[in-house]
């Protein structure tokens, strides 16, 4: 008796050591990019659907992706526009540092995180973007991150330099006054050429009004985009999705269909 009373005082002990697994509505989402084949694969499918595409927007002299092009474009130089966070760069683990502290998403502690260096790339995108450079197709990367594009020590540039990612200062586009890319991508027009967008949130390809029910309607306007000139990653983790329906937990309750 002595001898079971033992053990559960140890298995007791033993459990106590370890961190107790928390419910976060993050938990699933991130384990799924973390860790899931179907993520990793979905990844690599759009990215090599974006770079058939590739063949065909340079073989178009009419082609445009970019609804911000309204320049006669036919004879600039190409260029493809991507988003860098959960588009490029993989920063699944702070999410995932993040569920286990119980540290909310700020700015400032995701620039802690950018500092760190130590973000991923998305399955797929540093293959593309070697391909796009052979093609003589200049990347462009319209981010919300804080950066300093011209700065080699920018957290941003080392993290882009230490992936091989093709980068040259005067295409790396930070935040600015607001999160709004429409403005940014319209300075690319100016110049180039825009074969494609790829990125992981609406707000990449076009601006975005903020009900769930206008989003819907405009993706539904924009279908004939998707996949021949915009391409989109997975992105279950945050985004303007999650702000649309309300980051609050009763909201997201109520937006359930069951
Ligand atoms: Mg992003």
């Amino acid at each position: 008796m002595l001898r079971y009373a033992f053990l559960a005082v140890v298995s007791a002990i033993a459990t106590f050591a370890q961190p107790v697994p928390k419910q976060d509505q993050n938990l699933n989402a991130t384990l799924w990019v973390q860790g899931s084949a179907e993520y990793a694969a979905l990844a690599t499918q759009t990215y090599r659907a974006a770079g058939l595409a590739l063949s065909a927007a340079l073989a178009d002299p009419n082609w445009t992706a970019a609804y911000e092009q309204t320049n006669d474009f036919r004879g600039l130089p190409a260029a493809v526009i991507l988003d860098l966070d959960e588009t490029v760069l993989d920063n699944s683990t702070i999410q995932g540092r993040w569920i286990k502290t119980g540290e909310p998403f700020t700015e400032a502690a995701f620039m802690a995180w950018a500092k760190e260096v130590r973000a991923g790339a998305v399955p797929g995108a540093v293959a593309f973007l070697h391909v796009a450079i052979l093609k003589g197709v200049a990347p462009f990367y319209i981010t919300n991150r804080l950066c300093n594009a011209g700065d080699p020590n920018d957290p941003t540039v080392k993290m882009l330099k230490e992936l091989r990612i093709p980068f040259s200062p005067e295409r790396l586009f930070c935040k600015t006054a607001g999160s709004n890319k429409t403005d940014r991508r319209k300075l690319v027009t100016e110049k180039y050429r825009v074969l494609l967008l790829i990125g992981d949130d609406f707000n990449d390809f076009t601006a975005v009004p903020e009900s769930v029910e206008d989003r819907a309607k405009l993706q539904k306007f924009y279908e004939p985009m998707w996949g021949t000139k915009w391409f989109v990653l997975p992105n279950p983790m945050y985004g303007s999705w999650e702000r649309a329906v309300g980051t609050d937990l009763v909201k997201k309750w109520n937006a359930l269909r069951p």
